[in-house]
């Protein structure tokens, strides 16, 4: 498993989004939720402009083995949509509508891509 920070530096090229770290100036204003009794610290937030950032941000979760959490406009009740410890997948920028197979396409795409490239290199 690689560092948080080599995993974000990864990602980052590709990302048209925000990588946020708890160091970063904006990460506590992005990890609030409606529910101001919810106060948990994410280890990054992916706050996604596209699918393609979707799929980015899976994949660096998958990377570093964290559990994800999605934020839509956080004001689930219970505060479902942070985490604490994991990768928050921020979906909040993303003001149309997307359908969810879309997503899982580009998802299964990227796999496929990614496993002929590694075959490509042996
Ligand atoms: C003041 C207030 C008023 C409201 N009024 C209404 C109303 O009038 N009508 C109404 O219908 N609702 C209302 N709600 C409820 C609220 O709209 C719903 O809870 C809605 O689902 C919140 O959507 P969201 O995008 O803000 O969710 P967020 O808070 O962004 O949560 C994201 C969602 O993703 C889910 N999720 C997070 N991580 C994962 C994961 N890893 N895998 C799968 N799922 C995950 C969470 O369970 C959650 O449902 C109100 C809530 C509040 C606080």
């Amino acid at each position: 498993m690689s560092s948080i920070a080599e995993a974000i530096a990864l990602a980052a090229p590709s990302f048209t989004g925000e990588l946020l770290r708890p160091t970063d100036h904006a990460y506590d204003d992005r990890r609030r939720v409606h529910n101001g009794l919810v106060d948990k610290r994410p280890a990054a937030i992916a706050s996604c402009h596209g699918v393609a950032d979707i799929v980015d941000a899976v994949q660096l979760a998958r990377t570093l083995g964290l559990e994800v959490s999605v934020r839509g406009g956080g004001h689930n009740v219970a505060g479902r949509a942070t985490i604490d410890q994991g990768l928050m997948i921020d979906l909040s920028p993303m003001k149309g509508v997307f359908s969810a197979a879309t997503v899982v396409r580009s998802i299964k795409a990227r796999q496929r891509f990614g496993r002929s490239r590694r075959l490509v290199r042996r």
